[in-house]
């Protein structure tokens, strides 16, 4: 299976996932505590772990430069700060015309699923490579370069078909493939 097929299986799982877990370490939690603090804690260990994993994921994926790594921290700052603004105002929905205080459950699940929403879009959208990256990373592979597929790394001249940067193995057709599905991108875009 190419790589970038169980990188999107692995997104696709990690999308789904996170969800599920958070109802599984809620529902632990919620033995011991009431919902209100299960749900914070679950929020406080689901919501981190997911944003490691998407990283983790994706980062030889994408050309870290430093604006590209600012973004990234605004992206995530901003999606913390509107999905916590998200939490009061879906309270106050929650209890309108109640005598309630304090957060509610489903102002906590709101904000919680909203971070995690805005987060994936905004990072797909930081990462997003620019129009003068693709086109130099696509001109490199048709000046006889051959970069590895996974993290570009040049692999001309080397004697083995194992990528010295991020260690993915290839087979020589799979490499001939790669060039191929450039060239004919680079033809396409000119
Ligand atoms: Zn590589």
């Amino acid at each position: 299976m190419p790589l970038i097929v169980s990188k999107l299986l692995l997104s696709f799982a990690t999308v789904v996932g996170a969800p599920i877990l958070y109802t599984i370490v809620f529902l632990i939690l919620e033995r011991r505590m009431n919902d209100v603090a299960a749900l914070i804690i679950a929020t406080a260990i689901v919501g981190p772990m997911s944003v490691i994993a998407w990283v983790a994921l994706w980062r030889n994926n994408i050309i870290w430069t430093r604006r590209r790594s600012l973004r990234t921290v605004l992206a995530l700052v901003a999606s913390f700060a509107l999905s916590g603004l998200a939490v009061p105002v879906a309270t106050w929905f929650n209890y309108a015309g109640r005598n309630r205080s304090g957060v509610s459950e489903v102002g906590i699940v709101v904000g919680g699923m909203l971070f995690f929403l805005l987060w994936l879009v905004s990072s797909i959208l930081a990462w997003q490579e620019t129009k003068e990256e693709r086109r130099c990373r696509l001109s490199a592979s048709s000046r006889g370069d051959l970069p590895c597929p996974n993290c570009e790394y040049n692999l001309t001249g080397l004697r083995e078909a194992t990528c010295p940067e991020c260690g993915t193995q290839y087979t020589i057709d799979e490499l001939v493939a790669s060039l191929a599905d450039a060239d004919i991108a680079s033809k396409l875009h000119d």
